[in-house]
């Protein structure tokens, strides 16, 4: 018998659309690390037919299936929520000491704004770094996917709140908190197995607030910069023009420019919206395991605890 509206997903889609969405993360950095900072043309000439595999290689001469600074950030900030006891004052803290830990470690890539404002960080104790125009990067939005899977069920003004706390540790940036705002209610519309004219709406409602980052029917935006309002128009243009996971990651990393961040971005979006099932097997079974072990483990507990409403008054 046919059903008048959409099934309303069960808990376990759910908890598939969340690791889609992790894991999606970290297949869009493995493959699009390999043409970080090519252009389309140079893309075209080196790979026939495109970019299509995860090989390693780029400018990081990465083994294939290793991640950059996107992934190992998202899941350093996955760990400080799981750690900052359900309490979104307590994140920015334990989001600066995350990304601190990380940054010790010697990550192979790091973004300038990152290590500029963790430096300061370590001088000065304060998590929030000062308000800075030119820190509309896309460093703070690349992260965000753990905040997005532990916020689902706030309220409008904690899920910005939980948002800017672990944002202003690095970008301080009122273009940034629109685009990162926005991209986190994308995630919830999509992880709760929402409607493709919701997820539309709420990105046609950034563009009008903030023309920077209009998308819809502008030329397509090729070799994004680290830019916020560039990536995601990359990424809302490649979302929204195909129809599936494999179409809209092998469409923006093609791109090339800051593929290894506008594939994670991409991936994060379209994993929760297809499902770790839309994820093609060759592109899983190509990521490090320790990596999808560790994304997998941490989108279960993250959608599973959602400890932030239940401890904010
Ligand atoms: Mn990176
Ligand atoms: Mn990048």
């Amino acid at each position: 018998m046919p059903t008048a509206s959409l099934p309303k997903p069960e808990a376990e889609t759910r908890i598939a659309r969340a690791r889609g969405a992790y894991l999606g993360l970290a297949v869009g950095d493995a493959l699009g690390a390999t043409v970080e900072f090519l252009t389309p043309g140079e893309i075209r000439r080196k790979f026939a037919g495109g970019h299509q595999n995860i090989i390693g290689g780029g400018w990081l001469n990465l083994k294939a299936g290793q991640v950059t600074d996107d992934t190992a950030m998202s899941l350093a900030l996955g760990e400080a929520i799981l750690a900052s006891g359900g309490k979104i004052e307590a994140l920015a803290l334990a989001s600066a000491l995350a990304f601190d830990h990380w940054m010790r470690g010697k990550p192979i890539d790091i973004g300038n704004t990152v290590r500029r404002n963790l430096i300061r960080f370590r001088q000065t104790g304060n998590p929030e770094a000062p308000e800075c125009e030119h820190d509309a990067g896309n460093g703070a939005i690349m992260r965000l996917l753990p905040v997005a899977l532990a916020t689902q069920n706030c309220s409008e003004t904690d899920i910005a709140a939980a948002f800017k706390a672990q944002a202003h540790v690095t970008h301080n940036n009122p273009l940034s908190d629109a685009g990162g705002i926005c991209l986190m209610r994308l995630l919830h519309i999509a992880l709760r197995g929402g409607d493709w004219l919701q997820l539309k709406t709420e990105a046609r409602r950034l563009e009008s607030s903030h023309p920077e980052y209009a998308f819809y029917g502008k030329r397509q935006q090729e070799n994004p910069s680290g830019y916020v309002a560039h990536t995601l128009q990359a990424v809302f243009q490649a979302f929204f023009t195909t129809d599936s996971f494999e179409t809209c990651l092998i469409d923006v990393v093609n791109r090339g420019g800051d593929a290894d961040t506008t594939g994670p971005i991409a991936g994060a979006l379209a994993g929760a919206w297809y499902g770790e099932h839309g994820i093609p097997p060759r592109w899983k079974n190509a990521l490090d395991k320790r990596i999808v072990q560790r994304c997998r483990e941490q989108a279960e507990r993250l959608v599973s605890v959602q400890h932030f409403p239940h401890h904010n008054p």
